[in-house]
């Protein structure tokens, strides 16, 4: 037995450890599935500019990096998969509106929201709106906005990851990444 173990020994050192001396081993997952799609109406504003008021299929992605759990995962994907289904479940449908803008007001008062920026004025019943907490919904800030969801409701199991990124695609290819 030792004449076998010997030359194996040898051989692994010399294909990780002298071929590749640069080349460290990393995981990372990603999770990009057809559930984590939701419809949202939004409008966002470039400087003095204000969009009119429209509709995207926004379609969410998930990767993480980070050393391999005792089941030898970076994540479970299944867990991220229910977590990333709820977050998007409570997006879908509704109308988006900021609450951290500079110069739109958002207002609830609990039967209406009614949104105003200089001399526009939108109002929508109270049910059919989720106020974020960003200052813009770009796909950006709807992409930082999931992502800290996405870390809340994973927990413990988010305590070992090195690094994550949620994509958020808002128009086929038009794609805004955050980053942890
Ligand atoms: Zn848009």
């Amino acid at each position: 037995m030792v004449g076998w173990a010997l030359p194996t020994k040898i051989y692994s050192t010399k294909m990780v450890g002298s071929a590749h001396p640069t080349m460290a081993e990393s995981y990372h997952v990603r999770i990009e599935k057809a559930e984590h799609v939701f419809s949202a109406a939004h409008f966002i504003t470039f400087g003095s500019a204000c969009e009119r008021l429209h509709g995207h299929n926004y379609h969410v992605a998930a990767e993480f990096r980070g050393p391999l759990d005792e089941n030898h995962l970076v994540i479970d994907f299944l867990l991220v998969r229910a977590k990333l289904s709820d977050i998007v479940a409570q997006l879908d449908h509704f109308v988006l509106l900021p609450t951290q803008h500079e110069r739109l007001r958002v207002e609830d008062n609990g039967r209406e929201v009614v949104a105003t920026l200089n001399d526009r004025r939108w109002t929508f019943p109270s049910g059919d709106c989720r106020l974020l907490p960003v200052a813009n919904t770009t796909a950006e800030m709807l992409a930082a906005h999931i992502g800290g969801q996405l870390i809340a409701a994973l927990g413990e199991h988010a305590a070992k990851l090195k690094r994550m990124r949620i994509e958020v695609d808002e128009c086929d290819g038009q794609v805004a990444f955050w980053e942890r």
